[in-house]
């Protein structure tokens, strides 16, 4: 009964995500912004808004806001202005920040993916640039607030949807391929840990069926995607619960605490439009060109939906080995030039996704870190098609001398390993003949039906070859010679 309750109702959720944009220098000036460098020393008086500044809009930026718009297939805006959007804060030393209002460099996008076996459209509102703000820190200083103002004026892309994602995991899927195409477009690092890529979930409920939407609550403050489909969870119950008990949702921003798992209102927000925004004076409209935008987009890195078309439509892969492949860029692009050194393209994508990202789960590694090269790898996989090794010895015993060996080549680590199979069938022949005629009664079990006597076979032919003889050849010889 109480369960039922929840059923009734549907999520519409529109979420914008903020994505610091890794350009080397500020949006509107030339402070650098490295991570990490002590507080407030990338801070010049233009970044402090200071009287007489004039900012300048740093054409890298650009270029990101217009790369992120392509890969959404939203359309990119000609003349660009920007705008203050009025607010006093601590880290805000301007008073105001530099933002896009009535014409953001980009607007309906889309993104698709897939949720729980399903295709997912969802709207791109808009795509703006500006800058971000300082970094307040609360909690370090028992009587003060901390203000760095490095942060201040970085550059941002706001990401804005339409409200069309319906439940936590379509959020969450939304989120991780927003990620991904950043991480590809290597524009921003995507890390909600470390606040490069920041969201707000913009959360109502309706009754199922029903297209209306309803007042909805902002929350912030999730530092992953995890905890972004967490809130949204939390969410969903606390406005069912209150409006079967006949409360009413209010609009206003709300926080969510990782520990309770649970959204704390912060302040109500019942008139969003007091910023005053207004054009920015100091600024010229930055006109983007047709010619620009093919310039950028011809310097595009291939994305992960052109990727997978290709490992599926012309290497001839599963769509589950091109997915889980084109999840981490740099291992689709180590991929991608391993596919240029092998034919066998599906023992390449075994590989990738078996011996090497085993080995570089177990060692925390990351593909930029393995000391192999595709080359390597290539090599691997030309020697157990040439019948020289298998799978199962060459994953087993070279892979990881390959690894502590890298110059080595692998025939070289098979030599001197002793692991070179023989392939040669008279010799291998002799061998099952052997075998064979020394079990004579397990043969007659076989030949009446107990087909699960081959694996014994192999072992002994295996046995009496010293673990050399070729599995593959081995297997062919027993049926050949079981028949008679
Ligand atoms: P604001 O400028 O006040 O933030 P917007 O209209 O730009 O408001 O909307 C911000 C986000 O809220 C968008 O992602 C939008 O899709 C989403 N949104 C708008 N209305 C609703 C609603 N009723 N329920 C859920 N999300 C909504
Ligand atoms: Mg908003």
């Amino acid at each position: 009964m109480s369960d039922d309750k929840y059923s009734k109702y549907e999520l519409v959720i529109g979420l914008e995500v903020h994505a610091q944009l890794s350009t080397k220098s500020k949006m509107y000036c030339g402070d650098s912004t490295e991570f990490g460098a002590s507080p407030n020393t990338q801070v010049s008086p233009l970044s402090l808004g200071h009287p007489g500044t004039l900012p300048r809009v740093n054409k890298a930026a650009v270029a990101a806001a217009v790369k992120i718009g392509l890969a959404m297939d939203g359309e990119i805006r000609e003349v660009n202005e920007f705008a203050r959007k009025n607010y006093f804060y601590a880290d805000l030393p301007k008073g105001y920040q530099i933002t896009q209002d009535k014409t953001p460099i980009c607007t309906n996008g889309f993104l698709k993916f897939e949720v729980n076996g399903e295709e997912k459209t969802v709207r791109i509102h808009r795509i703006h640039m500006e800058e971000d703000a300082g970094k307040s820190t609360h909690d370090l200083d028992p009587f003060f607030t901390l203000v760095d103002l490095n942060r201040a004026g970085v550059p941002l892309v706001e990401i804005v949807t339409e409200p069309d994602i319906r439940s936590s995991d379509e959020a969450y899927q939304y989120l991780t391929e927003v990620r991904k195409l950043v991480r590809f477009l290597e524009i921003c690092d995507g890390n909600l840990e470390e606040g490069s890529m920041r969201c707000d979930a913009n959360i109502s409920i309706r009754k199922v069926g029903e297209t209306i939407l309803n007042t909805r609550v902002e929350v912030k403050n999730m530092n992953s995607i995890r905890n972004v489909k967490r809130a949204i969870e939390a969410e969903f119950i606390r406005q069912v619960d209150l409006v079967e008990e006949g409360g009413v949702v209010v609009q206003e921003t709300r926080g969510f605490d990782a520990n309770t798992g649970k959204t704390l209102g912060q302040r109500s927000k019942e008139f969003a439009h007091d910023y005053r925004y207004f054009p920015e004076p100091d600024l010229p409209p930055v006109v983007i060109t047709d010619a620009y935008i093919q310039d950028v987009r011809a310097n595009m890195p291939k994305l992960p939906k052109q990727l997978i078309s290709e490992y599926v439509n012309h290497f001839g892969l599963p769509l589950y080995d091109a997915t889980v492949i084109t999840d981490d860029k740099d291992l689709a692009f180590y991929f991608n030039d391993l596919l240029k050194l092998t034919s066998n393209y599906k023992a390449a994508s075994n590989w990738v996704l078996g011996p090497v990202k085993s080995f570089l789960n177990e060692n925390g590694l990351e593909i930029s870190q393995f000391v192999l090269k595709p080359q390597a790898l290539a090599d691997l996989i030309a020697l157990i098609d040439s019948g020289k090794t298998n799978f199962s010895v060459a994953s087993q015993k070279i892979f990881p001398e390959m690894i502590v060996a890298p110059a080595k080549s692998p025939l070289q680590i098979a030599e001197e390993l002793n692991l070179l199979q023989n392939s040669d069938e008279g010799m291998i022949k002799e061998l099952v003949a052997q075998v064979l005629s020394s079990m004579p009664a397990k043969v007659e079990e076989y030949k009446a039906g107990k087909k699960g006597l081959m694996g014994l076979f192999v072992g002994e032919v295996m046995k009496a070859s010293k673990g050399k003889a070729d599995p593959k050849v081995t297997n062919k010889l027993l049926n050949e010679l079981l028949e008679n």
